[in-house]
């Protein structure tokens, strides 16, 4: 049986593409670990891990335990990172689907003693990447509790500190002071850590922020003064968007003073969009001056009109907020959203878009061709109507909606 006609279309060939080019600049400094979490931004995990993995990616990051079950059984040659940590009762899943938890807390810690211990574990063989908190004060260790942390790795210890991780929360500002604060307080932890006998191979830091502003090197660097190995961790930037930088940055169009990140204008050329969410149209009416439209009547119709009624609305993602605000691809024209967003419909002005039919295809984010060419709505243009970022606006799509690989 065909689905309600709500879809989202999914080109793992520009994913892979996507990844290829992130390895690339990130080479010969990092390895790359591909961020597929919160079903891979919404692009589904069940198509993207295996793109990522096709594409050479030999590590994914996903958010929980239960995502990193279904990226197991989807690769199972993939290292698979939890981000997120194990949470109670997790452990043994864990261990038992080869999954490396980021961990922080004791009891996390603990967890895992115990579940490797039940499990049978010989010593130094559950890899774990141990998160430093470096002043996001979200995940991670802090200065006060590494002793007690770092002590849970000890000799005979099940856990292996394989890696050693941070989030940095300002990778995007211009001056990179943030970032250099984090950095410092990095590589003390890293002292302490070689200080107390431990070793790790992996530093893991930076997201796609870091990646795009060329500072895969920088990395690097900070990991090669402590005889470690740099990872970092691309999300966005493998859906095909560029974060937006600080404008002190500059754009490919307006580069900044003093210089705009060279990797950035390249990352703009090669990075393509992955994801495009569609629609259609399930009838056409005409309606006299006067007509409203949707709940609460918030359009009134100051002339004759066309309207098309369309199959999505804000139980599938689209942000209610956007109703008399926003416009759809239809034709390859900018059809306006007219009245409240329903919760399984909209309807669209289309009076001055001629012979729209039922069945007509509307794009809701991605691009749609005519004879005039192609217009395009980005994931940031819905995020700046809905007062929101990108990666919300994709999160956000609702499962009901079918992933369709293209
Ligand atoms: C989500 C996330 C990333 C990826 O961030 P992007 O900005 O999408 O590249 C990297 N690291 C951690 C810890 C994350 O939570």
């Amino acid at each position: 049986m065909t689905t309600r006609p709500c879809w989202v279309e999914i080109r793992t060939h520009a994913l892979e593409a996507n990844f290829r080019f992130l390895a690339g600049l990130a080479a010969p400094h990092a390895e790359l670990l591909a961020i597929v979490k919160a079903n891979a931004y919404g692009h589904s995990l069940a198509l993207c891990a295996p793109a990522v993995a096709r594409a050479g990616a030999k590590w994914l990051g996903v958010t929980s335990v239960e995502e990193g079950i279904v990226a197991r059984a989807l690769c199972p040659e993939a290292r698979v990172l939890i981000i997120g940590g194990v949470f109670p009762g997790q452990a043994a899943a864990a261990i038992q689907f080869q999954l490396t938890p980021v961990a922080w807390e004791l009891w996390q810690l603990d967890e895992l003693l115990a579940a490797a211990r039940t499990a049978g574990a010989q010593p130094g063989t559950l890899p774990i990447h141990l998160e430093i908190d470096t002043g996001m004060n979200r995940q991670g260790a802090g200065p006060n509790d590494l002793a007690a942390v770092l002590a849970r790795f000890g000799p005979g210890s099940p856990l292996r500190l394989e890696g050693v991780m941070t989030h940095l929360f300002a990778a995007d500002e211009a001056d990179g002071q943030a970032t250099q604060e984090q950095l410092a307080r990095l590589d003390e932890a890293m002292s302490r850590i070689s200080a107390a006998g431990l070793f790790a191979e992996w530093l893991n830091v930076g997201a796609s922020a870091t990646l795009l502003a060329g500072q895969a090197r920088v990395v690097a660097d900070l990991a090669a003064r402590h005889g470690m190995k740099a990872m970092l961790r691309p999300g966005l930037a493998l859906y095909g968007l560029i974060p937006r930088f600080d404008p002190a940055f500059g754009t490919p169009d307006a580069p900044a003073t003093p210089a705009e990140p060279a990797s950035l204008a390249a990352a703009c050329a090669a990075l393509q969009p992955v994801l495009t969410w569609k629609a259609s149209v399930a009838g056409v009416r005409s309606v006299g001056a006067g007509a409203t439209v949707g709940y609460n009547a918030t359009f009134v119709a100051t002339e004759p009109m066309r309207l098309a009624l369309v199959s999505a609305g804000y139980g599938d993602g689209l942000t209610r907020s956007l109703g008399n605000r926003f416009n759809l691809l239809l034709r390859g024209q900018r059809a306006p959203l007219v009245g409240r967003v329903s919760m399984d419909q909209i309807v669209l002005d289309v009076t001055e878009i001629p012979g729209v039919e039922p069945g007509d295809e509307v794009v809701i984010l991605g691009a749609q061709g005519s004879e005039s060419g192609n217009e395009t709505i980005t994931a940031f243009d819905h995020a700046d109507a809905a007062g929101t970022i990108p990666w919300e606006v994709f999160t956000r799509i609702a499962a009901r909606v079918p992933r369709i690989e293209v």
